[in-house]
């Protein structure tokens, strides 16, 4: 197999939320295959933009809370003005918000449906638009997760926004695979990042997802990399609607 599947060379990825974490993993992977990037993030991604420069590639940051759909012309507008055009399109930005189902608040419920579903929505919905009005191929990746096939406990919010991302996978791929835009996901296993500090730090059940986890380890960011390039290039042309688990073996259990 050729290595010209995967070289991203010339293209341009926008990923959101990727000063850190699995974002950042993603975002140096897809650097490394050639690709420029556009991180959208609350803070400042200083540590990402330098090591994708590093690579020899572009970097474009822009400041947007995704808490709402308000920053999302702004993100299409800034992206073609310096790159011209978005060839893919990564929604990994999201939150977590732990508590009892019995006293969980409908603030917590909002703010993480907001960013973990309603913005992927709708900055997916403006990539869409874009890669149909220039006529060429698009490649949308969605950050799910373990909670997209699973129930979990204590994060009802979040339960209900990662298998809502698994759905809104497949239909966005249903309308937009004839138009060329590949719509497909990735379900990351229990990765070491912010998001599972919580857990990590917490000795029981850290424990016990330990002992769960078939690779016998949390993954990385780097472990997402792989995935992110592949969905990202001409290698899964013709995967669509697909959600890919990267979970040391967690659903195989
Ligand atoms: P993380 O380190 O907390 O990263 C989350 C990223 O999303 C950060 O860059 C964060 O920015 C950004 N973000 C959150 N709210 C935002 C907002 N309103 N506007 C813009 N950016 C926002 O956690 P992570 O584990 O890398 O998470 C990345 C994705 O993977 C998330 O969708 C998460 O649900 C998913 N995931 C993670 C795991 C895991 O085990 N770690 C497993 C399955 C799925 P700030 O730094 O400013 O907060």
């Amino acid at each position: 197999m050729s290595n010209a599947l995967f070289n991203l060379s010339g293209k341009t990825a926008i990923i959101t939320g990727c000063n850190t974490g699995l974002g950042q993993g993603m975002a140096l992977g897809l650097a490394e295959a050639g690709c420029n990037i556009v991180g959208v993030n609350r803070r400042s991604p200083a540590e990402t933009q330098q090591g994708v420069e590093a690579m020899g590639v572009q970097f474009l940051a822009i400041e947007a809370d995704l808490g709402s759909t308000t920053p999302i012309a702004e993100i299409m507008h800034k992206t073609e003005q310096q790159f011209g055009t978005a060839d893919i399109l990564i929604n990994n930005a999201g939150i977590i918000r732990r508590a009892d189902a019995l006293e969980f608040t409908e603030q917590d419920w909002d703010d993480v449906l907001d960013v973990n579903l309603k913005s992927l929505f709708f900055l997916s919905q403006a990539f869409a638009r874009a890669c149909i009005h220039r006529k060429g191929r698009g490649k949308i990746i969605n950050i799910a997760s373990m909670l997209s096939f699973q129930g979990g406990i204590r994060v009802p919010s979040y339960t209900a926004s990662k298998s809502g991302v698994l759905g809104l996978t497949r239909l966005m791929a249903n309308e937009w695979a004839h138009l060329g835009i590949n719509v497909n996901a990735i379900a990351p296993g229990y990765m070491a990042t912010n998001n599972t500090e919580a857990l990590r730090n917490d000795p029981e059940r850290s424990t016990e997802i330990l002992k769960r986890i078939p690779a016998g380890q949390w993954g990385s960011p780097e472990d997402l990399a792989g995935a992110a390039v592949f969905l990202a290039s001409n290698a899964s042309n013709y995967v669509h609607g697909h959600t890919l688990a990267v979970d040391g073996g967690w659903l195989a259990r």
